[in-house]
């Protein structure tokens, strides 16, 4: 390894480029913290299991954020941004660093060790995890604070001081990052039971006060910027959340003297009432936007911005793996100068690159000409640095002539056009998107072909991805067993999954997923035999898990991949499929943050759905299934996919989906909430899901309801999932007897 241990052995300081380059000014919002080969991750799953020792956990961590540092110090970036790396999460971190722990995780205070910390996000053998759910528009998850009256806020974690120390101490002034109070609030929830009348931006005056020490902590330790990312600026704020930020900001900037701050935004345009609050604020040094996903933002800075402030210009996109348009993106810089002086544009990322892959130097496979068109977390942080050289007229000629080179070869090549696809898409009629008869008709027609009982059970899809599993994987692709050989462990490794369904009583069968390793992986493969429900990935699933293609929009896009799932569908029922589950788990994710853009991302995102399987048969039950976060403002969307099941994520989020049943909307397909957390080792016992159960039909109409965990299994171990769904299925059947 190139990395030194440092705990070890300390590193040398690094060697920097010369003052005058660095004096660039370039700045990045955030980085991966995974690793190039998923060092963190595997670090983890080693430390969870009781593998390594957190010691060496801890070692994993340094030797990243090293690698990372060093990386970028070299380019030249000027502003780096630490505390950006985390063990889980960066809400959660912020958690630790209020010391927001909800009592039943048994903390005494002091600063929070690995065991709370991990507690809180994922639970621990007598206490469940805390709620994750998506963080903004994206497929990265984060754990929900639970906040309410009681919370007796404190600083009880040091890390950010404790990474920007540990730069300082490698010869790097970085920009520690922090999640700002309004956010931090807006991302929480009120703890269970807490009174309705409780407003959490309440909170602001009681964990403003942690905000000032740890300020007043990285000014002592020699920090010079601040960054303070503030994402929920970018959605539509009512008068009193906005006021709250102002607030905040206004009782904080005492402490904001001898330190320049950055309020950095992203993943969308602010508002322009929070644009003109924003950038009033006095103490504050620099402001950061997103000018990718930000289309407004650039008039916005044309009507006005301070003329004493900097502006940090997100022009860099850390939401996808193309190469920058470099030639595109410098124009832009150019007229952001005229509008707010020169020297005072800084050229950073749109957002933090967590959301990129993570270096292309690992495509050692990848065709040249592909690879020519992508930039990696890696690759951005050289053309942030690029465009900062090019705007102070040192402009690397030939590196600037290469990228144009491969945008004019993406352009214009056939691999990425296909007239037939293209035509395919202009013919969609209205009668494409829509199946002929109602789902009441259809459930009945698909009763009497497949005879359920009441309650049925069923699974996600995938079982448990074993060590075996892997390994045969890794094997055939490494090319050391041959196609025959592997095809065999799949069908084996399929049977033993039927049979064990078979013998825990399952009503419908999986075939369990073993030929992907993620559901990203292959987006369409699928099983032929038994009463099993094939599986295939939606086309909106597709869209908001993939870096898509950023040269024709993304309903275009979607539309294409639905034709194409399409074909699939048909196939699976010619196959003589029943039962054909269509994952749509990301379709509530890509909802736009902005209230104006949903009704028309939700015309399409339905219509691809639909155009799936608008074709079947009658008897041909669709199912779909969705995960995490909260459906509740998006169910009349859901009610419009028209799929005949739908299973949905809820064990995690406190059963707040079934709050609107409850508000009385009438819902006649089936509907499977998930009555067991996959996320959790945790094994649910036979009288809690009966009890969880029996709550759903309080609500749901027992001919609708089914039983089934909230996710996919391939995550577990067969030791939890065993006794998990025996147990669940012990509960459907008790429950069927009471009814
Ligand atoms: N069918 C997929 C599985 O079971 C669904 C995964 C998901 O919803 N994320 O793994
Ligand atoms: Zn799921």
């Amino acid at each position: 390894s190139s990395l030194s241990r440092f705990s070890i052995t300390p590193p040398p300081r690094f060697s920097l480029p010369s003052f005058s380059i660095r004096a660039m000014t370039s700045h990045i919002v955030g980085y991966p913290r995974i690793g190039p080969k998923r060092e963190l991750k595997f670090a983890l799953e080693s430390f969870w299991e009781g593998k390594s020792s957190a010691e060496e956990l801890k070692q994993v961590a340094a030797d990243l954020r090293f690698s990372i540092w060093k990386q970028m110090a070299e380019v030249g970036i000027k502003y780096i941004p630490s505390n950006t790396f985390s063990y889980y999460d960066h809400v959660l971190d912020t958690t630790a660093m209020l010391g927001a722990v909800p009592p039943r995780y048994g903390w005494n205070g002091g600063e929070i060790g690995f065991d709370v910390y991990f507690s809180m996000a994922r639970g621990n053998a007598s206490v469940p995890a805390m709620e994750m759910t998506k963080w903004f528009d994206t497929n990265y998850h984060y754990i929900v604070p639970e906040l309410g009256p009681d919370v007796k806020f404190s600083y009880a974690s040091h890390k950010a001081v404790e990474e920007y120390k540990e730069a300082k101490a490698l010869g790097l002034d970085t920009v520690p990052v922090l999640i700002g109070p309004l956010s931090y609030l807006l991302l929480s929830k009120p703890a269970k039971g807490v009174d309705k009348s409780f407003s959490l931006l309440s909170l602001v005056e009681k964990i403003v006060p942690i905000y000032k020490e740890v300020v007043a902590e990285l000014k002592a330790a020699g920090a010079t910027w601040i960054q303070f990312d503030e994402p929920s600026l970018v959605l539509d704020l009512e008068a009193l959340q906005l006021q709250t930020f102002t607030n905040a900001y206004s009782e904080l900037e005492s402490s904001f003297s001898g330190v320049n701050i950055l309020i950095e935004t992203y993943f969308a345009d602010v508002p322009i009432q929070t644009y003109k609050a924003l950038t009033s604020l006095k103490n504050v040094a620099g402001f950061g936007f997103d000018l990718v996903r930000g289309t407004r933002t650039l008039n916005f800075l044309k009507s006005g911005f301070p003329s004493d402030k900097y502006l940090f210009a997100g022009v860099v996109d850390g939401r996808n793996i193309w190469a920058n348009d470099l030639a595109a993106s410098l124009c832009i810089l150019q007229v952001l100068e005229g509008i707010v002086g020169k020297d005072k544009v800084v050229v950073s990322t749109s957002c933090s690159l967590l959301h990129t892959a993570v270096d292309l130097v690992n495509e050692t496979k990848l065709d040249k000409e592909i690879k020519s068109w992508l930039a990696f977390a890696a690759q951005k942080v050289v053309e942030v640095n690029a465009l900062a050289r090019a705007l102070v007229g040192q402009k690397d000629q030939a590196f600037f002539a290469s990228n144009a080179t491969s945008h004019a070869s993406r352009r214009s090549s056939p691999r990425v056009r296909n007239e037939n696809v293209q035509r395919a898409v202009v013919a969609l009629k209205d009668s494409d998107h829509r199946r002929a008869t109602s789902v009441s008709a259809r459930l009945a027609a698909q009763q009497k072909k497949l005879n359920l009982p009441i309650l049925p059970t069923t699974t996600i899809g995938s079982f448990p991805q074993t060590i075996g599993l892997r390994k045969v994987r890794r094997e055939y692709k490494a090319k050391k067993i041959t196609e025959y050989d592997y095809v065999n462990a799949m069908k084996e490794e399929i049977s033993k999954v039927v049979k064990l369904q078979e013998e825990l009583g399952f009503d419908v069968l999986v075939h369990g997923e073993p030929e992907r390793n993620d559901m990203v992986e292959y987006f369409a493969q699928s099983m032929t035999r038994r009463p099993m429900k094939g599986m295939l990935t939606g086309p909106v699933t597709i869209l908001n898990w993939s870096f898509v293609r950023n040269d024709q929009n993304r309903h275009e896009t979607c539309y294409q991949i639905a034709l194409a799932i399409r074909d699939e569908v048909e196939d699976l029922e010619r196959a003589g499929i029943n039962i054909i589950q269509i994952d749509e788990a990301a379709l509530r994710e890509g909802l736009p943050l902005r209230k104006s853009e949903q009704p028309f991302y939700l015309e399409w995102a339905v219509q691809s759905f639909r155009i799936t399987n608008c074709g079947v048969k009658n008897t041909t039950q669709i199912h779909t299934h969705m995960c995490y976060s909260n459906f509740n403002d998006i169910i009349n969307a859901i009610i419009n996919m028209d799929a005949d099941v739908i299973t949905i994520e809820n064990s995690r989020s406190d059963e707040k989906l079934l709050s609107v049943f409850h508000e009385g909307v009438k819902y006649e397909a089936g509907i499977g909430p998930g009555v067991y957390d996959i996320h959790s080792p945790r094994i649910p016992s036979t009288e809690e899901l009966a009890d969880r159960i029996n709550k759903m039909l309080a609500v749901l109409d027992n001919r609708v309801l089914w039983i089934n965990p909230d996710c996919g299994l391939k995550t577990r171990k067969y030791s939890e999932v065993e006794p998990a769904l025996r147990n669940m299925v012990a509960a459907a059947k008790l429950i069927r007897t009471q009814l």
